[in-house]
């Protein structure tokens, strides 16, 4: 019983400082490349080193950390390999969820699109972008609920958290949410039209708006790709 105890409070002590650095990471908060020590994040939160260790293996495991051996833990810098692979994924399976749910789409489908749009459009207009960020999603996951394939949600999910910290810097630097939205009403008129090839072609151009991205970043900020000797 007290052991159950003790390892309960441990398991959250280790959720805690996962969750508030996953957070940091994916807002970019802390930066690709920054280093961070496992002693002060400790002191942070008030807990031994050992739930931080714990947190840390598990974030080195979603690739947001790099684990070394005698040298300090740093924040992981952006691989183009491992972002064109995410993006081959998330492309063949989004073609087909696309394909599905132009062919699925019913009333109720196309009032969730529309009601998923007008949200989007009010985080725009409060330059919200940490709520445009969850909407995107969002938009994506209910994509997949009218395709009747909500389990293809769960692998775009892990595709997509892999380059987001890329997006979101994207979206910070070059204010693009409208553009964004353009695209899933491209997206969501062409399923609501049931029309697979447009949704299709709409879905290709989504994906395809992360190459200016990398472009502009690899250009201002070449510091957060991992180099090709590292
Ligand atoms: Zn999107």
């Amino acid at each position: 019983m007290v052991q159950s105890i003790a390892q309960n409070e441990r398991r959250t002590s280790v959720d805690d400082v996962f969750d508030n650095l996953h957070e940091q990471i994916v807002t970019l908060k802390l930066k690709p490349g920054d280093r961070i020590s496992e002693a002060e994040i400790a002191a942070q939160f008030g807990v031994s080193r050992q739930p931080v260790r714990d947190a840390f293996s598990r974030l080195a495991n979603l690739d947001l950390l790099l684990i070394r051996p005698q040298r300090a833990t740093e924040v992981r810098r952006f691989s183009l390999r491992q972002i064109e692979k995410a993006r081959f994924i998330r492309a063949a399976i989004e073609k087909e969820v696309l394909r599905r749910a132009a062919a699925h789409c019913d009333s109720a489908g196309a009032a969730q699109l529309s009601d998923a749009l007008a949200q989007q459009k009010a985080a725009v207009a409060a330059k919200d972008v940490e709520r445009f960020g969850k909407l995107d999603y969002a938009f994506h996951e209910i994509l997949c609920d009218i395709a009747h394939v909500d389990y293809a949600f769960d692998v775009i999910l892990e595709e997509k958290a892999k380059v987001d910290r890329l997006c979101m810097l994207g979206i910070e630097k070059e204010q693009r949410m409208p553009e964004l939205i353009e695209d899933h009403k491209a997206i969501a008129d062409a399923i609501i039209s049931h029309d697979a090839e447009a949704a299709i072609a709409a879905g290709q151009k989504h994906l395809s708006r992360l190459d200016g991205t990398i472009a502009r970043i690899t250009a201002t900020n070449a510091n957060y790709f991992e180099s090709a000797s590292s």
